[in-house]
């Protein structure tokens, strides 16, 4: 595509777009008019016919149509609107808590009102709370839908119905422009003639489609597109590029006795699972094809011990190694380990941030080329232009949630020799299931730490309501009296009306007043990065007693002599940040340490969930288990705000049994049909930056 036409399709240009709706669709990952095409609905609703209400069952959502018999506001502890409405049939009473006064007015007794909803038996028979409405005149006739009606996920300032327009529009700018029409036998879109119908069918099935199907996902229209996104994703992943691409992997056959020196320096002793994945790990670097290694461990069990054994494992075969990390904490953390272990070894460890000063990252990229740098510790930093390595032979990925595919896709460019792929190695706490594995990677091998090193005792977890604050900060200041120290995390840095959440630097300010006997410190991500690293210090060093902070302590911060902390606000976070964050604590051998999760009434359903398996276990398999057991199999933007992948329609979960036939297809297009593979990527992955860093 040139560029001049990708300029044209810009979402700006749509019919219908002002500059704040464009926003809001680049929140929702639209950027061109064809992204919007791909948009597709979450689910539908069958609007097509109306319920008389005699008939209506409970539970299953119907439109209705009656006559509006009266309206009254009554306060039964909190104010609450009740509308009469009589169909001929039957009698329904819509029940609403949240109204405003222009809208008790607007349901006028003799009006005709037409509901959606969901009927529940109440006081006076059937009700619906909070239907979707329309009030019209009795004269009046207002149509009714033709085909299933598409709900679609949507973000703040973007209303339904909007969207829904700009998606229609999308869809007739591409018909007008001949866009997204080929038609391929192979990829069966023939059933609805292109890729384009296939699209405006699922945007608008006509009502006599199966409804099951659509909402499972197993819609054969369904099925076509969902295969194709998870072979994109395929084309893009290392494992077959190496293949398609015949690359081979930087042999490392050298074993260095520097590697015994290195562990007889340690303190401690490798745990039985670490050597077990060190086994696997230096088996692959052994080898001539390029490693696509996830390692998985739970918080604390030692995963940056093992990546340093492959660093130097590299080193000792004069190839450099790169670390990338999602944040400047956990690269700086990194960067203080590695320099204490391999001290003595002569390994020179840099690192590159995007705090670097331009003097020191010139000097940086002079020592990379002539490889006077063996490890680069970094972040995004690492990606930028201009950034070349004399001879990369392995990087390491911590934290991997946080990297999309095109960033671990420019890291294998960065390989060193030409044909010459680096081994890569993909470090996570979060357990990723096998299937996921396979789509973000195609295929990747999996080693597991399944231990946590000696002497580590479960943290201990418990719950309380916003309303035991002040015991709460009593019993902070009892347990940093005794020389502990403890972290107290909140989800925002600044006051913000719509969030509600409380604020770090509000808290800093009240914590600081309340216990005037503690240090406190104050860490987020806005700080600059010396002040920043000042504090984390201190706070290391015991200069300060009581942490303050967000959740930019999530990953890699390690102070062993924190045993509490406070997470304000759970309910905000899902079940994988709790974790991570929780792993902040219980780190010291022989030690017990707890954590608060101090929450705002009410909580929803879901939010009790999670909060009761914070406090069930500590396992962090079970625990990503139940994650994807609450968002559901279905839910594919809970997966994709987990931030493993950008998925616009597959969920390779609910799609498992499509992957072998999508990984045969992607293996055949790579080979035969280069063009073809281009444009798959293009369309389904596009030039998006997909990583979350916040
Ligand atoms: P994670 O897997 O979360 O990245 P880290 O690598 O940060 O865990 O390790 C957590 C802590 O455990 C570090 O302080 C590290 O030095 C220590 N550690 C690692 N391996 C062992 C071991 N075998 N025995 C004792 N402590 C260990
Ligand atoms: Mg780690």
């Amino acid at each position: 595509m040139n560029e001049e036409f990708k300029d044209l399709q810009s979402i700006q240009n749509l019919k219908g777009v002002g500059p704040k709706g464009e926003s809001s669709l680049n929140n929702l990952g639209i950027f061109s008019i064809s992204d919007a095409a791909f948009h597709l609905p979450f689910r539908y609703e069958d609007r097509s016919y109306i319920t008389p209400i005699t008939d209506a069952s409970y539970q299953t959502p119907v439109l209705i149509e009656g006559e509006i018999m009266k309206s009254t506001v009554v306060f039964r502890g909190r104010r609450m609107l009740f509308s009469e409405i009589y169909d001929g049939t039957g009698k329904l009473t819509m029940r609403m808590f949240n109204f405003a006064m222009a809208q008790h007015k607007a349901l006028e007794k003799g009006k005709m009102i037409r509901c959606y909803g969901t009927i529940t038996p109440g006081p006076n028979g059937k009700q619906m709370i909070h239907p979707q409405y329309q009030v019209f005149e009795k004269e009046d006739s207002i149509e009714i839908e033709k085909n299933l009606t598409p709900i679609y996920p949507t973000t703040s300032g973007l209303q339904q119905n909007k969207l829904k327009k700009i998606i229609e529009n999308s869809l007739e700018y591409c018909d007008k422009n001949n866009l997204l029409k080929e038609e391929s036998e192979k990829k069966e879109y023939s059933k609805y003639g292109n890729l384009l119908e296939t699209l405006k069918f699922l945007h608008k099935p006509p009502v006599e489609t199966n409804l099951i199907e659509l909402i499972e996902g197993k819609h054969p229209a369904q099925q076509v597109l969902i295969k194709e996104e998870l072979v994109a994703h395929m084309l893009c992943a290392g494992i077959l590029k190496n293949e398609l691409e015949g690359r081979t992997g930087p042999s490392m056959t050298e074993i260095s006795l520097r590697e015994d020196d290195f562990l007889e320096s340690l303190p401690f002793d490798l745990t039985n699972a670490q050597n077990k994945v060190w086994k696997e790990i230096s088996g692959d670097l052994l080898d001539k094809i390029p490693m696509r290694r996830l390692l998985q461990g739970d918080v604390g069990s030692g995963k940056t011990l093992v990546g340093a054994l492959a660093a130097l494992h590299a080193q000792s075969n004069d190839y450099q190694t790169a670390i990338l990390c999602p944040t400047e904490i956990l690269a700086e953390q990194h960067l203080t380990s590695f320099s204490n272990w391999f001290e003595d070894l002569g390994i020179n460890v840099m690192l590159l941030t995007g705090s670097a000063k331009a003097k020191e990252r010139k000097q940086i990229v002079e020592h990379l080329a002539k490889g006077t740098i063996d490890i680069l510790i970094g972040t995004h930093a690492i990606f930028q232009e201009g950034i070349e390595f004399k001879n990369l032979g392995l990087t390491i990925i911590d934290e991997q949630h946080r990297f999309g595919v095109h960033q671990r896709f420019s890291m294998l460019e960065k390989g060193g020799k030409e044909n010459q792929s680096p081994h890569q190695l993909i470090m996570t706490a979060t357990p990723i299931p096998r299937t996921l594995a396979m789509t973000v990677y195609g295929s990747l091998e999996t080693s597991i730490i399944d231990e946590l090193p000696p002497g580590r005792n479960p943290v201990q977890t418990s719950s309380r309501p916003d309303s035991y604050r002040e015991k709460v900060i009593k019993r902070v200041e009892e347990v940093c009296l005794t020389g502990k120290r403890a972290y107290w995390v909140c989800t925002l840095i600044e006051d913000s009306d719509e969030l509600e959440a409380q604020s770090a630097e509000e808290l800093y300010k009240e914590i600081s007043t309340a216990l005037p006997k503690l240090k406190v410190g104050l860490v987020h991500g806005r700080l600059k990065k010396d002040q920043k690293d000042s504090v984390i210090e201190k706070f290391r060093k015991g200069d300060i007693q009581l942490l303050v902070c967000t959740t930019v302590i999530e990953v890699g911060v390690d102070v062993p002599e924190a045993t509490l902390m406070i997470i304000e606000n759970p309910e905000r976070l899902g079940l994988s940040q709790l974790h991570q964050l929780r792993g902040r604590v219980g780190r010291k051998a022989n030690t017990d340490s707890h954590c608060l999760l101090l929450y705002k009434e009410p909580l929803s359903g879901l939010a009790e969930e999670r909060i009761k398996t914070m406090e069930a276990t500590t396992d962090g398999f079970q625990i990503a288990e139940k994650d994807l057991e609450l968002r559901g199999a279905g839910d594919i933007y809970g997966i994709r705000q987990s931030g493993l992948m950008d998925l616009k329609i597959a969920n390779p979960i609910r799609d498992s049994n499509l992957l072998l036939d999508a990984q045969e297809e992607a293996l055949e297009l790579g080979k035969n049909d280069k063009d073809f593979a281009k444009t798959l990527v293009e369309r389904w992955i596009g030039n998006r930056v997909d990583y979350s860093d916040s």
